[in-house]
């Protein structure tokens, strides 16, 4: 007999010998085994059974005030917790598409833009600006074309009849945003990551005067930009379109 087998041997001895001594403790053990498992599929057939009930108990449980107040607490500690795994979570949760346009529709609802209306009123007032309400007066508007022609208000006469010469054509405007790469001019911001086609701007502000020397492509925002030292926007821009495309200019 080998040592291996030896061990073995005396191993069972072992066992056999515990069995006969703990009798008792064994049996009993194995009793509570088998309860346990009744038990759990007892519970488990109940559960299933009752399954509604079960469910409706739950949620009445957890509508009751000091339920709702003891989640909040361990919601406030969970947050507190992982603030920056939340924030990841609700950035990637906003930009679902289906999501985005929950948000835009519910934006355009009467009360909520009036809410938001409001608010920027309350912003602008601080900042001594004109409210979106008179944004839209008749007053607002004639301050704005006497400042774009250049002139005082009380020097204002009428609204500008400039109209755009004939040259002012949409394949015109997509020739210039063809030639500028699709690309605002001023702050580089590319078509694609745009709402809107780019404004074709024209660099000595007069719209009779449509060719491609005297254009480029703007985004709205830089476009707007260019509505105030106008002289110096002109230099600036026909610099850059004689370097960029050997335009030539009188001085
Ligand atoms: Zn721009």
């Amino acid at each position: 007999m080998s040592y291996k087998d030896q061990d073995k041997e005396k191993e069972k001895e072992y066992q056999r010998k515990y069995r006969e001594n703990n009798k008792e403790k064994i049996s009993e053990r194995g009793k509570e085994y088998r309860e346990r498992l009744e038990n759990k599929v007892r519970d488990k057939l109940y559960y299933q059974k009752n399954k509604e009930r079960i469910k409706a108990k739950r949620k009445e449980r957890d509508t009751r005030p000091e339920a709702k107040a003891k989640k909040k607490e361990s919601d406030k500690k969970y947050s507190k917790k992982n603030k920056e795994k939340i924030k990841v979570r609700r950035k990637k949760y906003q930009q679902r598409p289906e999501i985005k346009a929950k948000a835009k529709k519910y934006q355009q609802r009467p009360e909520v833009k009036a809410k938001a209306r409001e608010k920027e009123n309350k912003r602008r007032k601080k900042l001594g600006l004109p409210s979106v309400h008179k944004m839209g007066s008749e007053e607002y508007k004639k301050q704005i074309s006497a400042t774009q022609q250049g002139i005082d208000i009380e020097d204002w006469n009428g609204f500008s009849k400039k109209q755009y010469d004939q040259n002012w054509t949409l394949e015109f405007r997509r020739a210039i945003r063809k030639r500028d790469n699709q690309v605002c001019m001023l702050c580089g911001i590319h078509r694609e990551k745009l709402t809107k086609a780019l404004d074709v701007h024209h660099i000595d502000y007069n719209k009779l005067n449509t060719t491609k020397e005297n254009c480029v492509s703007l985004c709205c925002s830089c476009h707007s930009k260019t509505q105030t030292n106008r002289e110096e926007w002109k230099r600036f821009f026909q610099s850059l379109l004689s370097k960029r495309y050997g335009y030539r200019y009188l001085r």
